[in-house]
Protein backbone atom coordinates (compact mmCIF):
# COMPACT_ATOMS: atom_id res chain seq x y z
CA UNK A 1 0.00 0.00 0.00
CA UNK A 2 1.14 3.11 -0.67
CA UNK A 3 0.85 5.27 2.67
CA UNK A 4 2.59 1.81 4.15
CA UNK A 5 6.81 2.30 4.72
CA UNK A 6 8.54 -0.80 4.98
CA UNK A 7 11.86 -1.40 5.67
CA UNK A 8 13.56 -3.93 4.04
CA UNK A 9 16.87 -5.41 4.84
CA UNK A 10 18.81 -8.67 2.72
CA UNK A 11 20.85 -10.68 4.96
CA UNK A 12 23.07 -13.70 3.07
CA UNK A 13 21.76 -16.60 4.27
CA UNK A 14 23.49 -19.66 3.90
CA UNK A 15 25.89 -19.99 0.37
CA UNK A 16 23.12 -18.97 -2.36
CA UNK A 17 20.20 -17.79 -0.29
CA UNK A 18 19.20 -14.70 0.83
CA UNK A 19 16.79 -14.06 3.77
CA UNK A 20 14.30 -10.75 3.01
CA UNK A 21 13.33 -9.01 6.34
CA UNK A 22 10.68 -6.69 5.96
CA UNK A 23 9.33 -4.21 8.88
CA UNK A 24 6.57 -1.87 8.88
CA UNK A 25 7.83 1.21 10.36
CA UNK A 26 5.21 3.13 9.11
CA UNK A 27 4.06 4.21 12.63
CA UNK A 28 7.72 4.45 14.31
CA UNK A 29 8.20 7.31 11.22
CA UNK A 30 4.30 9.13 11.84
CA UNK A 31 5.56 9.37 16.28
CA UNK A 32 9.12 10.28 15.06
CA UNK A 33 7.74 13.25 13.02
CA UNK A 34 5.00 14.14 15.92
CA UNK A 35 8.27 13.84 17.81
CA UNK A 36 9.93 16.33 16.19
CA UNK A 37 7.36 18.80 14.98
CA UNK A 38 6.67 19.18 19.03
CA UNK A 39 9.65 20.09 19.60
CA UNK A 40 9.98 22.73 16.84
CA UNK A 41 6.69 24.03 18.14
CA UNK A 42 7.76 24.60 21.84
CA UNK A 43 10.84 26.19 20.43
CA UNK A 44 8.82 28.91 18.27
CA UNK A 45 6.37 29.15 21.08
CA UNK A 46 9.24 29.98 23.72
CA UNK A 47 11.20 32.19 21.05
CA UNK A 48 8.69 34.81 20.40
CA UNK A 49 8.35 35.82 24.22
CA UNK A 50 12.55 35.53 24.35
CA UNK A 51 12.93 37.40 21.73
CA UNK A 52 10.65 40.84 23.08
CA UNK A 53 11.93 40.35 26.77
CA UNK A 54 15.57 40.31 25.20
CA UNK A 55 14.65 43.66 23.18
CA UNK A 56 13.41 45.12 25.83
CA UNK A 57 16.16 44.29 28.52
CA UNK A 58 18.36 45.72 26.09
CA UNK A 59 16.56 48.77 25.75
CA UNK A 60 16.58 49.66 29.22
CA UNK A 61 19.91 48.98 29.65
CA UNK A 62 21.33 50.97 26.63
CA UNK A 63 19.11 54.02 27.32
CA UNK A 64 21.16 57.22 27.87
CA UNK A 65 20.49 58.14 31.77
CA UNK A 66 16.82 60.58 31.64
CA UNK A 67 16.06 58.80 27.82
CA UNK A 68 13.52 56.99 29.45
CA UNK A 69 10.54 58.33 31.92
CA UNK A 70 9.11 56.77 34.87
CA UNK A 71 6.39 55.76 33.16
CA UNK A 72 7.78 54.45 29.76
CA UNK A 73 10.16 52.12 32.64
CA UNK A 74 7.21 51.01 34.29
CA UNK A 75 5.61 49.98 31.12
CA UNK A 76 8.42 48.10 29.90
CA UNK A 77 8.91 46.44 33.08
CA UNK A 78 5.18 44.96 32.74
CA UNK A 79 5.67 43.92 29.27
CA UNK A 80 8.38 42.35 30.22
CA UNK A 81 6.32 41.01 33.00
CA UNK A 82 3.48 39.86 30.60
CA UNK A 83 6.07 37.66 28.34
CA UNK A 84 7.38 36.32 31.23
CA UNK A 85 4.10 34.93 32.53
CA UNK A 86 3.45 33.51 29.43
CA UNK A 87 6.31 31.36 28.99
CA UNK A 88 4.98 30.37 32.95
CA UNK A 89 1.83 29.60 31.48
CA UNK A 90 3.35 27.60 28.35
CA UNK A 91 5.93 25.56 30.90
CA UNK A 92 3.27 25.04 33.44
CA UNK A 93 0.47 23.76 30.46
CA UNK A 94 3.59 21.30 29.12
CA UNK A 95 4.56 19.75 32.72
CA UNK A 96 0.57 18.74 33.21
CA UNK A 97 0.78 17.22 29.51
CA UNK A 98 3.72 15.36 30.55
CA UNK A 99 2.46 14.40 33.80
CA UNK A 100 -0.69 13.12 31.43
CA UNK A 101 1.49 11.02 29.55
CA UNK A 102 3.78 9.28 31.18
CA UNK A 103 1.51 8.76 34.29
CA UNK A 104 -0.57 5.81 34.57
CA UNK A 105 -4.49 6.61 35.40
CA UNK A 106 -5.64 5.49 38.63
CA UNK A 107 -7.16 1.46 38.22
CA UNK A 108 -9.69 2.18 41.49
CA UNK A 109 -10.97 6.05 41.41
CA UNK A 110 -12.66 7.27 44.03
CA UNK A 111 -15.36 9.94 43.41
CA UNK A 112 -13.94 13.75 42.62
CA UNK A 113 -16.23 15.77 43.86
CA UNK A 114 -17.27 17.57 41.03
CA UNK A 115 -19.44 19.75 42.68
CA UNK A 116 -16.57 21.64 44.50
CA UNK A 117 -14.95 21.46 41.37
CA UNK A 118 -17.52 23.52 39.16
CA UNK A 119 -17.82 25.55 42.40
CA UNK A 120 -13.89 26.44 41.81
CA UNK A 121 -14.56 27.06 38.20
CA UNK A 122 -17.66 29.20 38.48
CA UNK A 123 -15.75 31.69 40.54
CA UNK A 124 -12.48 31.82 38.04
CA UNK A 125 -15.28 32.44 35.47
CA UNK A 126 -16.43 35.17 37.02
CA UNK A 127 -13.71 36.65 38.01
CA UNK A 128 -12.12 36.11 34.11
CA UNK A 129 -15.48 37.27 32.67
CA UNK A 130 -15.50 40.28 34.79
CA UNK A 131 -18.72 40.98 34.22
CA UNK A 132 -18.74 40.90 30.56
CA UNK A 133 -20.84 37.80 29.57
CA UNK A 134 -23.62 35.98 31.08
CA UNK A 135 -22.92 32.65 32.47
CA UNK A 136 -25.90 30.60 33.25
CA UNK A 137 -24.93 27.16 35.59
CA UNK A 138 -27.34 24.39 35.30
CA UNK A 139 -26.56 22.14 37.69
CA UNK A 140 -27.12 18.47 38.74
CA UNK A 141 -25.45 18.30 42.27
CA UNK A 142 -26.38 14.84 43.35
CA UNK A 143 -23.57 13.27 40.53
CA UNK A 144 -19.91 12.58 40.39
CA UNK A 145 -17.69 11.37 38.46
CA UNK A 146 -15.22 8.09 39.76
CA UNK A 147 -11.38 10.19 38.65
CA UNK A 148 -9.12 12.24 39.59
CA UNK A 149 -10.26 15.56 40.91
CA UNK A 150 -7.31 17.94 39.18
CA UNK A 151 -7.24 16.48 35.86
CA UNK A 152 -10.72 16.87 35.83
CA UNK A 153 -10.53 20.34 37.12
CA UNK A 154 -7.90 21.38 34.55
CA UNK A 155 -10.30 19.86 31.32
CA UNK A 156 -13.50 21.36 33.00
CA UNK A 157 -11.59 25.06 33.68
CA UNK A 158 -10.33 24.82 30.22
CA UNK A 159 -13.33 24.56 27.96
CA UNK A 160 -14.95 27.31 30.20
CA UNK A 161 -12.27 29.42 29.82
CA UNK A 162 -12.14 29.08 26.24
CA UNK A 163 -16.01 29.79 26.13
CA UNK A 164 -15.23 33.00 27.66
CA UNK A 165 -12.10 33.71 25.50
CA UNK A 166 -13.53 33.25 22.09
CA UNK A 167 -17.03 35.34 23.30
CA UNK A 168 -17.35 39.07 23.04
CA UNK A 169 -18.31 40.86 25.55
CA UNK A 170 -22.66 40.90 26.36
CA UNK A 171 -22.76 37.32 25.09
CA UNK A 172 -23.99 34.28 26.41
CA UNK A 173 -22.17 31.33 28.26
CA UNK A 174 -24.13 28.59 29.43
CA UNK A 175 -22.66 25.44 31.77
CA UNK A 176 -24.90 22.30 32.15
CA UNK A 177 -23.80 19.33 34.32
CA UNK A 178 -26.70 16.40 33.65
CA UNK A 179 -27.19 12.88 33.77
CA UNK A 180 -27.72 11.03 30.03
CA UNK A 181 -30.11 8.65 28.95
CA UNK A 182 -27.55 5.71 29.14
CA UNK A 183 -26.99 6.21 32.88
CA UNK A 184 -23.74 8.34 32.30
CA UNK A 185 -23.59 12.29 32.66
CA UNK A 186 -22.28 15.15 30.74
CA UNK A 187 -21.09 18.50 30.99
CA UNK A 188 -21.01 20.70 28.43
CA UNK A 189 -20.44 24.05 27.67
CA UNK A 190 -22.08 26.12 25.34
CA UNK A 191 -21.17 29.80 23.87
CA UNK A 192 -22.44 32.04 21.52
CA UNK A 193 -18.83 33.49 20.27
CA UNK A 194 -17.02 33.43 17.54
CA UNK A 195 -17.71 29.77 16.71
CA UNK A 196 -14.92 27.47 14.43
CA UNK A 197 -15.28 26.76 10.61
CA UNK A 198 -15.63 23.16 10.32
CA UNK A 199 -11.93 22.30 8.35
CA UNK A 200 -10.21 23.04 11.82
CA UNK A 201 -12.81 20.70 14.40
CA UNK A 202 -10.61 17.73 13.66
CA UNK A 203 -7.30 19.70 14.73
CA UNK A 204 -8.43 21.53 17.65
CA UNK A 205 -6.69 19.07 20.42
CA UNK A 206 -3.71 18.85 18.67
CA UNK A 207 -0.93 20.90 20.88
CA UNK A 208 -0.23 24.50 19.70
CA UNK A 209 -3.25 24.29 17.13
CA UNK A 210 -4.91 27.52 17.06
CA UNK A 211 -7.82 28.90 14.79
CA UNK A 212 -6.46 32.37 15.44
CA UNK A 213 -2.56 33.02 16.21
CA UNK A 214 -2.85 36.49 17.52
CA UNK A 215 -6.40 35.84 18.98
CA UNK A 216 -5.19 32.90 21.32
CA UNK A 217 -2.36 35.25 22.49
CA UNK A 218 -3.84 38.07 23.26
CA UNK A 219 -6.30 36.53 25.43
CA UNK A 220 -3.17 34.25 27.23
CA UNK A 221 -3.74 31.11 25.62
CA UNK A 222 -1.37 28.83 25.55
CA UNK A 223 -2.83 26.64 22.41
CA UNK A 224 -2.52 23.46 24.88
CA UNK A 225 -5.62 23.81 26.43
CA UNK A 226 -8.00 21.36 24.34
CA UNK A 227 -4.86 19.05 24.43
CA UNK A 228 -4.37 18.77 27.78
CA UNK A 229 -8.18 18.48 28.10
CA UNK A 230 -8.33 15.25 25.49
CA UNK A 231 -5.85 13.90 27.44
CA UNK A 232 -7.92 13.95 30.46
CA UNK A 233 -10.95 12.85 28.78
CA UNK A 234 -9.82 9.66 27.51
CA UNK A 235 -8.11 8.89 31.10
CA UNK A 236 -11.73 9.21 32.20
CA UNK A 237 -12.95 6.52 30.14
CA UNK A 238 -15.14 9.93 28.17
CA UNK A 239 -15.15 11.15 25.23
CA UNK A 240 -15.22 15.24 24.13
CA UNK A 241 -17.56 16.02 21.48
CA UNK A 242 -17.46 19.54 19.83
CA UNK A 243 -19.90 20.80 17.87
CA UNK A 244 -19.73 24.73 16.41
CA UNK A 245 -21.11 27.52 13.94
CA UNK A 246 -19.14 29.51 12.65
CA UNK A 247 -19.93 33.28 13.87
CA UNK A 248 -22.44 31.80 16.12
CA UNK A 249 -20.99 30.01 18.87
CA UNK A 250 -19.51 26.34 19.83
CA UNK A 251 -20.86 23.64 22.03
CA UNK A 252 -17.98 21.55 24.11
CA UNK A 253 -18.82 18.56 25.89
CA UNK A 254 -17.62 15.54 28.32
CA UNK A 255 -19.27 12.71 28.12
CA UNK A 256 -18.50 10.16 31.16
CA UNK A 257 -20.09 6.61 30.38
CA UNK A 258 -22.09 5.09 33.43
CA UNK A 259 -18.92 3.59 34.72
CA UNK A 260 -17.41 6.45 35.68
CA UNK A 261 -20.62 8.03 37.12
CA UNK A 262 -22.03 8.02 40.96
CA UNK A 263 -24.94 9.21 42.54
CA UNK A 264 -23.82 11.32 45.66
CA UNK A 265 -26.95 11.80 47.96
CA UNK A 266 -27.40 15.22 49.56
CA UNK A 267 -26.01 14.59 53.54
CA UNK A 268 -29.33 14.67 55.06
CA UNK A 269 -29.39 15.44 59.15
CA UNK A 270 -28.94 13.06 61.67
CA UNK A 271 -31.86 12.52 63.34
CA UNK A 272 -31.34 12.95 67.64
CA UNK A 273 -32.69 9.52 68.22
P1 LIG B 1 -5.83 28.31 23.38
O1 LIG B 1 -4.92 28.42 24.54
O2 LIG B 1 -5.30 28.92 22.13
O3 LIG B 1 -7.24 28.70 23.69
P2 LIG B 1 -6.85 25.58 23.22
O4 LIG B 1 -6.13 24.30 23.01
O5 LIG B 1 -7.62 25.74 24.47
O6 LIG B 1 -5.77 26.73 23.05
O7 LIG B 1 -7.83 25.82 21.98
C1 LIG B 1 -7.32 25.67 20.66
C2 LIG B 1 -8.02 26.61 19.70
O8 LIG B 1 -9.38 26.22 19.56
C3 LIG B 1 -8.08 28.06 20.17
O9 LIG B 1 -6.91 28.76 19.81
C4 LIG B 1 -9.29 28.58 19.41
O10 LIG B 1 -8.93 28.93 18.10
C5 LIG B 1 -10.20 27.35 19.34
N1 LIG B 1 -11.25 27.37 20.38
C6 LIG B 1 -11.24 26.71 21.56
N2 LIG B 1 -12.38 26.93 22.25
C7 LIG B 1 -13.14 27.75 21.48
C8 LIG B 1 -14.45 28.34 21.63
N3 LIG B 1 -15.20 28.12 22.72
N4 LIG B 1 -14.89 29.15 20.62
C9 LIG B 1 -14.14 29.36 19.52
N5 LIG B 1 -12.91 28.84 19.32
C10 LIG B 1 -12.42 28.04 20.29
Amino acid sequence: RPDRHLLVQVIPYGRHQHLLVARDVTQIERLETMRRDFVANVSHELRTPLTVLVGFLETLRDAPAGALSAEQRTRFMDLMREQTQRMQSIVADLLTLSTLESSRASERPNPAGMGAIIETVRQQASALSGGQHTIRWHLAPALDVLGTASELSSAVSNLVTNAIRYTPAGGTITVEWQPTDEGGAMLSVSDTGIGIEPQHLPRLTERFYRVDRSRSRASGGTGLGLAITKHVVIRHDAELKIASDAGRGSTFSIVFPRERVVQTPMLEAVSPE
